[in-house]
């Protein structure tokens, strides 16, 4: 796997450019930074574990900036799961997000931000979990590596298939709504995961602090990719 990481950071440093990951018709200057981390004391008058309460503070944070989609969290630590059993084993909290979280209104076009072919995709119908999701393969010369997109609608799963090809630019899916993302406010969750390990349309998205070593090199910064400025 080390080289494979290597790999991968030696393919991502050769473009410098932003590449965007929704919608072309919003311009990187609709975009802002946004911090759902347990050390941010703005969001604490506001239950993330709840959708509605965690959209009112996504749009104070978008009015602010008088932006589309806010992002970020990559390794953040959150209580944003603190109410999901799934996430939680006694004695290790599974709340550091290893993917980066693009809030933006639901149906919102996700746009393949690297070439690649569908591994698999699933709905994961859990609460808390990703609900439609789907995972892209990335074969690159010696380099293969994989990005998951998590919380899209219904649609996006339906009329794709294993093997299919998405070129970088095309449309790869939308945003779900938070009754089909299995309860959250509308976001994407984008992560890169190099060694897949088997998983088919379902991955972990956070980690505890005990498996943070092993999880954080095979799932590196997407804004590797992206180069979005944060
Ligand atoms: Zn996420």
């Amino acid at each position: 796997m080390k080289r494979m990481i290597s790999k991968f950071l030696e393919f991502s440093s050769s473009n410098e450019k932003s590449t965007l990951i929704l919608d072309r018709e919003i311009q990187l200057d609709q975009y802002c930074n946004i911090d759902l981390g347990i050390g941010n004391r703005l969001i604490q008058s506001f239950d993330l574990t709840k959708p509605e309460s965690c959209q009112r503070y996504i749009d104070k944070v978008l009015a602010e900036n008088k932006a589309t989609v806010a992002y970020g969290g990559y390794l953040e630590k959150r209580n944003l799961y603190a109410d999901k059993a799934s996430f939680s084993k006694l004695g290790s909290d599974r709340n550091i997000h290893l993917g980066i979280d693009f809030w933006a209104r639901s149906e919102t076009p996700v746009v393949t931000p690297v070439t690649g072919k569908v591994h698999s995709f699933k709905n994961n119908k859990v609460a808390g979990d990703y609900g439609p999701t789907i995972i892209l393969k990335h074969e690159l010369d010696e380099l293969t590596f994989h990005t998951l997109y998590g919380h899209l609608s219904l649609d996006s799963i339906l009329d794709i298939e294993i093997g299919q090809e998405f070129e970088k630019g095309t449309v790869l899916g939308r945003l779900g709504t938070t009754e089909i993302n299995v309860n959250y406010a509308p976001h994407l969750h984008f992560q890169i995961v190099i060694d897949i390990e088997g998983f088919e349309g379902d991955y972990p998205g956070v980690c505890s602090e005990d498996t943070l070593q092993f999880y954080s090199k095979n799932c590196p910064d997407p804004n590797l990719l992206l180069k979005m400025p944060l």
